[in-house]
């Protein structure tokens, strides 16, 4: 069995991602409409009805900007922690009883043939956490937004094979661009995103052999560019002498357009055709 990853979008515009093994698929953050989701499936050949799960890292409106419609249309069970659900149902959000589905924090849960796990991770949202998902012969960590790597999020990171981790600005951008300066600081914060040479110095310091390909995620269109993202890992590793071994790759995330992380499944089976067979 394989896999398919994709992230259909990575950035301050929306975040989601969809992660599939052949029979079913999840996505991750639905920080775009669910007429995007639809579209970019319908062009991979995966039908909707295959997506049995919605996973939830906080209440931000680029990770739950299509959250209604997927829960409400497709009726996609939606899946994150009481707090964050606490902090996403007000009045005005419609969000079916039957869709809201609790998980506990650093206890695995399993959806989709995936064991998955939330940890938390500090950013400005009443809770924010990121995944740990097993899936097939991958460990995937998905951390895209988070002021600082706390203990906790870094034992998640370091036992990845694949991970997705943000890098949010390059500093001298930032500070010099043209943010008022309450927005310059908060970003800054130690609850804020991670910039370039925080993720980069994690990094140079944990990288490891097992940790295959590293995904640089949540970019900033005005206080970032994937050249000098990429710069600053690589960088850090020369500091540090690091050579990266031929198995394992770095890239950047596209911030509004998908980008192919792994697709290992030649075809997704349609859940109808699952049922018939059976
Ligand atoms: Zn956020
Ligand atoms: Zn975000």
């Amino acid at each position: 069995m394989g896999l398919n990853f994709y992230s259909l979008s990575s950035g301050s515009s929306g975040n989601c991602y969809y992660l599939g093994n052949g029979f079913h698929g999840i996505l991750i953050d639905a920080g775009i409409s669910a007429g995007s989701v639809r579209k970019f499936l319908k062009k991979m050949d995966i039908p909707m009805q295959n997506i049995i799960g919605v996973l939830i890292t906080h209440n931000h409106i680029d990770h739950i900007k299509g959250l209604e419609g997927l829960t409400g249309k497709n009726s996609i069970p939606a899946f994150t922690t009481g707090k964050i659900w606490g902090s996403i149902l007000t009045p005005k959000k419609k969000i079916p009883i039957d869709c809201i589905r609790e998980i506990p924090l650093q206890q695995k849960f399993h959806l989709a043939g995936f064991g998955i796990e939330a940890f938390p991770v500090s950013h400005d949202a009443p809770e924010t956490i990121g995944f740990h998902i097993c899936a097939v012969d991958k460990k995937i960590t998905i951390v895209t937004d988070l002021g600082h790597i706390c203990k906790t999020a870094a034992v998640y990171i370091k036992s990845a094979n694949l991970l997705v981790i943000e890098s949010n600005y390059d500093e001298r951008m930032l500070v010099n661009g043209k943010y008022p300066n309450f927005l310059k600081t908060r970003i800054l914060s130690d609850h804020g995103h991670l910039g370039n040479h925080q993720t980069a110095d994690f990094l140079a310091e944990n990288i490891n052999d097992n940790l295959s390909h590293i995904c640089l995620a949540h970019l900033s269109r005005n206080n970032n560019t994937p050249e000098i993202a990429l710069q600053t890992i690589h960088q850090a590793f020369l500091k540090k002498g690091i050579t990266l071994n031929g198995h394992q790759r770095i890239s950047v995330l596209n911030r509004s357009t998908p980008t192919n992380i792994l697709s290992s499944v030649e075809k997704e089976y349609p859940l109808q055709s699952e049922l018939d067979f059976h």
